[in-house]
């Protein structure tokens, strides 16, 4: 019988808890043993764990955030630190970890192959800022919430015929910022993998004025830059009435998607699959709707392409 022990880790995700609950149930299906790691890398290093059963996640597939907590640790990312993550883990007899996060937490898990420790990690993350899979878990989600947002911002937008940019997150990775503009309908999209001009979303914005329309939704991923600098820059050029809303951490929360736990419970089985098959250091993601497996370090290597025909046909839309 093999223990697992399952942490979340770096910024939270809806889905994630959809993730645990499929790790836990399936392990427990199959005759395994299983440790809750609170607090991620943290609370190893702390030693707070606690023997999880079929009723520790019953009732938290539709909850967003991760009943686990999850954090940030600096010390995880020496070796000292990472050996004394060993110890723990050793002492509780786990044979292997589960780590869901994003590609911080994977660089974790992958140091802990490293050095013998087999790990698997599941994307969880609404960055999608991944190259080797198509969606993370939480992304979904997060789209729906920026989408809403952005209809709601549009009303009071067309009511005092303003301009109004949103910040959204994604950190380097521009596809929350391109769906969820494209789903909202917004009139401009800024991502961090195509230049701009400001002079030239000026001239669009006294285009469109000149034919009519007087409101403009400008969509900006967080990684290009701060809105409120962007928005002064527009207000000198254009003298526009504009507002800046930057969405921040509600894009975190929330009930997670039907696709996100979807997403989520095929992943969580599959890593505990792989886990009992003796794998390690490995991740897993999902291609063309097929939950895949793939070694960590070729992963993290990946270098992601951007969705430039989805970007081209956003701006053939809003023209
Ligand atoms: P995310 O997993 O969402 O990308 P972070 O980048 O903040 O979030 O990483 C989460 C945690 O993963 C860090 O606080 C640290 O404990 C661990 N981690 C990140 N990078 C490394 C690394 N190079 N080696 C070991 N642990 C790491």
């Amino acid at each position: 019988m093999k223990t697992i022990g399952i942490l979340t880790s770096g910024g939270d995700a809806p889905g994630m808890n959809a993730a645990i609950r499929a790790v836990v149930r399936s392990a427990i299906y199959y005759g395994c043993k299983v440790y809750g790691i609170n607090r991620g890398y943290k609370g190893l290093l702390e030693e707070d764990l606690v023997e999880m059963n079929l009723s520790s996640v019953g009732d938290i597939i539709h909850r967003g955030g991760t009943i686990l907590k999850s954090s940030r640790c600096e010390e995880f990312k020496t070796q000292e630190g990472r050996l004394k993550g060993v110890k723990v883990l050793k002492k509780y007899k786990i044979d292997c970890l589960v780590v869901i996060g994003g590609d911080g937490s994977f660089n974790g898990a992958q140091k802990l192959s490293e050095l013998g420790f087999p790990a698997i990690g599941i994307p969880g993350t609404i960055d999608n800022d991944l190259a080797y899979t198509d969606y993370t878990i939480g992304f979904d989600t997060a789209m729906n919430t920026v989408a809403d947002a952005i209809s709601k911002i549009r009303d009071t937008s067309s009511s005092h015929e303003r301009v109004n940019i949103v910040e959204v997150m994604g950190r380097h990775c521009g596809d929350l910022a391109l769906y969820s503009g494209l789903a909202g309908g917004a009139e401009t999209i800024i991502v961090p993998e195509v230049d701009f001009k400001v002079e030239d979303i000026c001239n669009r914005l006294k285009t469109t004025q000149k034919r009519g329309k007087r409101h403009s939704i400008i969509v900006l991923a967080e990684g290009v830059g701060n809105a409120n600098d962007l928005g002064k820059e527009i207000i000198k050029i254009t003298g526009a009435d504009l507002r800046v809303t930057v969405l921040g951490h509600v894009q975190r929360g929330g009930c997670p998607s039907v696709f996100d736990r979807i997403l989520a419970s095929r992943m969580g089985v599959r890593a505990v699959e792989l886990l009992l098959d003796g794998k390690s250091a490995k991740v897993v993601g999902v291609k063309d709707n097929k939950i895949i497996d793939m070694d960590i370090n070729e992963a993290l290597s990946m270098t992601r392409s951007f969705d430039k025909e989805t970007y081209e046909m956003a701006k053939i839309l809003s023209i």
